[in-house]
């Protein structure tokens, strides 16, 4: 046997550097802390229905690409895995009345845009000059198929090439947030629209990323939700000969002259390697595992002054009828605001998981709507009240059911 690398972790993360690892001679352990895999890539049953609750979707998922190659050496390229994307979603901005397609045909999408937002026309064309620069090229590992330390003079040239026709929208103001860039639209609606295609945080050139992939039909849905797809990975890490030891939730890093050489978990049984990868969580990593003695005045300000990322809300519904029509996904931005908690609701995003009949019984669907909320609110009422937590939970889910049901998802 090789040396032995001990990995934090069981995540998509943990278990691809387990694979990878064992393929390169390693013996390898991983230790995670939940009694499965996948860790946010996450799917349980209710009551004869699949609730998916981590990804999707996933790009690469066809031959032909960086990132195909890479799902096809952790064992999870089988095509019974996924279903095509074939359409972006659906806009609906019920404060105007307007509702958009977004599909794979960014062409007519954009010229449906300028036809209908003429004072916008320059800054559709913008947009939409950045998505046809992206189309047609393997972005689908964003150029680090090869680890940064693996990387050679050539190959950086070699991707610097490659990447030559988009540079341009990583540099400028193409890396704002495109909040910040739809600030310049006139037409309300497509301010919305804008700060809708993804997270409102994103940098601009991130959307126009991704409905190129949705045009090159290059991203692909779960076809049956993420387990099957994290237990491929796990199958072919244990066939590598790797071990994973669950509900094992590590405590410390052990450290000897300045160097990660095991680990020690909550129950006290330590475990030496002469490699630790921890594919934990960041900050418990540098400040609790390492007790914060190997980090850097820049590590510690991005932890204490970058915005987090905002939290949402899933609500899933099984239901007893079928959504042959509708698109999978859905943004409404709404007339009226939901008031939850302190904070006001103003965008819903409704997933209709009917690109595949695996997620409920025959003549059933489920479908889940996702909304931001402060994660402050849910975790002070959940420790200090669990009763009203839960009451809470169910008054949203009424709420928002009420709310979609009013036109979304009319029959
Ligand atoms: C709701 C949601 C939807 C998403 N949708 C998509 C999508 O459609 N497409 C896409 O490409 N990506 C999507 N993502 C992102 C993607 O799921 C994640 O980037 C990816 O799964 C992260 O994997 P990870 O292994 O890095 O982390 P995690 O999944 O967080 O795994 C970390 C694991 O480490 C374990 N762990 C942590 N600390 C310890 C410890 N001390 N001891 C032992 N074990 C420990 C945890 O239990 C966990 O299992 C989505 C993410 C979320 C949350």
């Amino acid at each position: 046997m090789g040396k032995k690398v001990i990995i934090i972790g069981g995540g998509l993360a943990g278990l691809s550097a387990g694979c990878y690892a064992a393929m390169n001679g390693f013996e390898t352990q991983i230790f995670e802390h939940h009694s499965v895999p996948g860790g946010v890539a996450a799917t349980w049953k209710r009551g004869g229905y699949t609730i998916d609750g981590g990804i999707h979707f996933v790009v690469g998922h066809k031959p032909g690409n960086d990132m195909h190659k890479i799902l096809d050496e952790l064992g999870a390229a089988e095509p019974a895995l996924f279903t095509d994307m074939r359409d972006y979603g659906n806009f609906i901005h019920e404060p105007s009345g307007i509702s958009i397609q977004i599909n794979g045909d960014v062409e007519k999408l954009s010229a449906k845009l300028k036809a209908m937002a003429p004072a916008d026309i320059e800054m559709i064309e913008d947009f939409f000059k950045g998505v046809k620069a992206f189309r047609g090229h393997d972005f689908s590992t964003m150029g680090m198929t090869n680890p940064p330390e693996l990387a050679t003079v050539f190959s950086r040239i070699k991707e610097m090439w490659q990447m030559r026709s988009v540079i341009k929208y990583f540099t400028g103001p193409y890396t704002k947030k495109i909040s910040d860039y739809a600030l310049g639209i006139q037409t309300p609606w497509l301010r919305d629209f804008f700060c809708n295609l993804f997270l409102s945080e994103s940098p601009v050139w991130f959307p126009m990323l991704y409905l190129a992939i949705v045009a090159d039909k290059q991203a692909g849905f779960l076809a049956k939700g993420c387990l099957p797809f994290v237990l491929a990975i796990e199958k072919h890490y244990k066939s590598l000969g790797g071990e994973i030891s669950y509900r094992s939730t590590v405590e410390k890093i052990l450290v000897d002259n300045n160097r990660a050489v095991g680990v020690r978990l909550a129950d006290g049984q330590e475990f030496r390697g002469d490699y630790v990868i921890s594919c934990g969580d960041g900050y418990n990593t540098v400040f609790n595992l390492l007790n914060g003695e190997y980090t850097d005045e820049i590590m510690k300000d991005r932890y204490e002054t970058w915005p987090l990322c905002r939290s949402f809300l899933t609500i899933s519904y099984g239901v007893n009828r079928l959504f042959k029509n509708e698109l999978p996904l859905n943004t409404v931005i709404l007339k009226k605001p939901l008031v939850i908690g302190n904070e006001q609701v103003k965008s819903l995003l409704i997933r209709i998981l009917n690109y595949s009949d695996h997620f409920a019984p025959a003549g059933k669907s489920v479908f889940q709507i996702e909304v931001e909320t402060g994660f402050d609110y849910w975790y002070k009422l959940q420790e200090s009240d669990r009763k009203s937590y839960e009451d809470e939970k169910q008054w949203v889910a009424s709420a928002l059911l009420q709310q979609v049901e009013k036109q979304v998802l009319r029959q």
